[in-house]
C-alpha cells in the first residue's frame, strides 16, 4: 500500500471491504514517518503505542460487526497547541516543558468519538506565532518537497506530515493564515472555518478573537469529512455557535456544471497589485481562475478598499491579544519555572522560556495596549478590522466567492526571512483578512513552480463552508 496516494474516503472503503485494517494503515504511516522524519521533522512526538491500541480497537469492532465512527481507523496528527489529555503539550514553546494536558480539546474528543487514530503532535511556530515553523522552540520543520525550504507556518508540522503521507489528515490552527499558508507551501488542502464554527476549547489561545481550529487534508473531500466531525456549538466555548452542518456528500461528488454556471467569483483587483507578489504565482492563480471561467463561472473584478490596511491592522490586534494571552505563562502555573522569588520567577522564566518572536509580539502588544497608545493603536485597529469586514460583506452582495493567491510567494528557503520580521509578515498579506472578517477560507493546490506547490485561496460569507468546499472541489490537484 502506498499511503501517500490514499485519501480518507479510499481508506474507509478499503477497510469496509475488509481489504485493509486500521492497523495496516497505521503501520504504513509509521513506516513513512520512520523513513522521512529525519529530513522533515514534522512531529514533536509520535504516539506509536496509543495509536496502535486505538487502531486495534477499531479493527476488533469492525471484525465483530459492531458500529464504528465516521473516521474509524484514520490516522490524524494534532498540532501541538491543541490539548490531548495526559499527553505533553508544548505549543512548541520551551516555557511549557514538561506540561501535560489536564483535559482534551473538544475537537480531540470529537475525533476520538468518531474513532480517529491520533498519531502524534506536530511541530509549529511557538504558540502559533509565525509563518515558517522556524520559531519552534524545538527546531524547524522542513518542506517535504524540498528540505532546504520551509513548510510555511505556523501549522507547518501538520501540513508537512500530511504532504509526506505520515498521516491521512491533521488539525491546525489559523489566526492569520497558519493553516492556509503552510497548506499552500506543502501542496495540501487547508481550511480555516468561520469564526465560531469550531470550538476553541483546549486550543492554546494566541489571538482569541481570530483563532480557529481547522483541518488539513490531501484533498477537499478529506477536509470536509474532518470538518463535519469537529464542528458544532460547544458549551465550553461561548464564541462557538449553532449553524447548519457541513454537507460532506454535497461537496464530495459535486462537480456539476450547474453549480459553476450559477456562480460569480470575485477577483479583488488589489490582490494582484500587491508589491512583492511572485509573477509566477500570480500567473498560476490567474490561469486557474480562467479555467473556472471556461467551465462556466462568471468572473467579476471587485475592490476590497481597506485591503491595504489588513496587515497593519492584524499586526496590532494580534500582538495585543498575544501579549495578554501569554501572561498566563508566568513560571507559577505551568511548565518551566526558574528563580527564587516572584519577580525573579517572572523575569527568569519568561526570559529563558519564550523565543525571540513571541517576545517581540509581547513587547509590541503591551505597547499597543498601554495607556496613551490604546486609542491610537488597539482601538483604531478594531475599527479598521470592522471596515475590512464591511468590505467583504459588500463584496458578497455582488459575488458568491472571492478568490486570491494564498501566499504571494512559494516556499522560501530556511533562514531566508527569519532575520527580517517585516518580510516574514508580508507573506500573510492574503490570509489575515479572512480572520479579521471572521469568514471561512481555504487553500487548494493549483500548480507548481520548479517543483514547489502554489496555492489558490477561496473565501465565502460566514458559515458558507459548503460553497467554499464545493468550489474548491473543482480544482484538480
Ligand atoms: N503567520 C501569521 C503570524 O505570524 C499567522 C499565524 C497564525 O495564523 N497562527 O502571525
Amino acid at each position: 500500500m502506498d499511503i501517500t496516494e490514499i485519501n480518507i474516503e479510499g481508506a474507509l472503503e478499503k477497510m469496509e471491504a475488509g481489504e485493509w485494517t486500521a492497523s495496516e494503515i497505521l503501520e504504513a504511516c509509521l513506516e513513512n514517518i520512520k523513513e522521512k522524519e529525519p529530513d522533515v521533522q514534522a512531529f514533536l512526538e509520535v504516539w506509536e503505542e496509543d495509536a496502535r491500541e486505538q487502531a486495534k480497537s477499531v479493527d476488533e469492532r469492525r471484525a465483530g460487526g459492531k458500529p464504528v465512527g465516521l473516521l474509524a481507523g484514520i490516522p490524524i496528527a494534532i498540532k501541538d497547541n491543541i490539548l490531548v489529555v495526559d499527553h505533553l503539550a508544548s505549543g512548541a514553546s520551551k516555557i511549557l516543558e514538561p506540561y501535560k494536558a489536564a483535559y482534551s480539546a473538544t475537537v480531540v474528543e470529537k475525533l476520538l468519538a468518531e474513532d480517529a487514530v491520533l498519531i502524534g503532535r506536530t511541530n509549529c511556530d511557538e504558540f502559533a506565532c509565525g509563518g515558517s515553523t522556524e520559531n519552534s522552540g524545538f527546531g524547524p520543520t522542513h518542506n517535504p518537497h524540498e528540505p532546504t525550504r520551509v513548510p510555511g507556518g505556523s501549522s507547518g508540522g501538520s501540513t508537512a506530515a500530511v504532504a509526506a503521507g505520515m498521516c491521512l489528515a491533521a488539525l491546525g490552527s489559523d489566526t492569520g493564515g497558519s493553516i492556509r499558508q503552510p497548506a499552500s507551501f506543502c501542496g495540501v488542502v487547508g481550511l480555516k472555518p468561520t469564526y465560531g464554527r469550531v470550538s476553541r476549547y483546549g486550543l492554546m489561545s494566541m489571538s482569541s478573537s481570530l483563532d480557529q481550529i481547522g483541518p488539513v487534508g490531501k484533498n477537499v473531500d478529506d477536509c470536509a469529512r474532518v470538518l463535519s466531525v469537529i464542528e458544532g456549538k460547544d458549551d465550553m466555548d461561548a464564541t462557538s455557535v449553532n449553524h447548519p452542518p457541513t454537507l460532506v456528500e454535497a461537496v464530495a461528488h459535486g462537480e456539476d456544471s450547474k453549480f459553476l454556471s450559477e456562480l460569480t467569483i470575485g477577483v479583488p483587483k488589489e490582490y494582484f497589485e500587491t508589491e512583492g507578489i511572485d509573477p509566477e504565482v500570480a500567473k498560476k492563480v490567474k490561469e486557474t481562475i480562467a479555467g473556472l471561467e471556461i467551465r462556466g463561472a462568471t468572473i467579476k473584478e471587485i475592490s476590497l478598499e481597506h485591503t491595504a490596511h489588513a496587515l497593519a491592522t492584524y499586526y496590532v490586534l494580534m500582538p495585543s491579544e498575544v501579549s495578554s494571552n501569554t501572561a498566563r505563562y508566568d513560571g507559577v502555573r505551568y511548565g518551566l519555572s526558574k528563580g527564587e522569588n516572584l519577580d525573579e520567577v517572572y523575569v527568569q522564566t519568561r526570559t529563558a522560556g519564550f523565543g525571540a518572536e513571541v517576545k517581540r509580539r509581547i513587547l509590541l502588544g503591551t505597547f499597543a495596549l498601554s495607556e496613551g497608545y490604546f486609542d491610537a493603536y488597539y482601538k483604531k485597529s478594531v475599527a479598521v478590522a470592522q471596515a475590512i469586514r464591511q468590505d467583504f460583506m459588500q463584496a458578497f452582495d455582488e459575488v458568491d466567492v472571492i478568490v486570491s493567491p494564498t501566499s504571494p510567494v512559494i516556499a522560501f528557503k530556511l533562514g531566508e526571512r527569519i532575520a527580517d520580521p517585516i518580510t516574514m509578515y508580508l507573506s500573510d498579506v492574503y490570509t489575515v483578512s479572512a480572520n479579521l472578517a471572521g469568514i471561512p477560507a481555504i487553500s487548494v493546490p493549483c500548480g507548481e513552480i520548479d517543483g514547489l506547490p502554489v496555492g489558490i485561496q477561496f473565501m465565502t460569507p460566514h458559515f458558507h463552508e459548503d460553497r467554499l468546499l464545493h468550489i474548491s472541489s473543482f480544482i484538480k490537484n
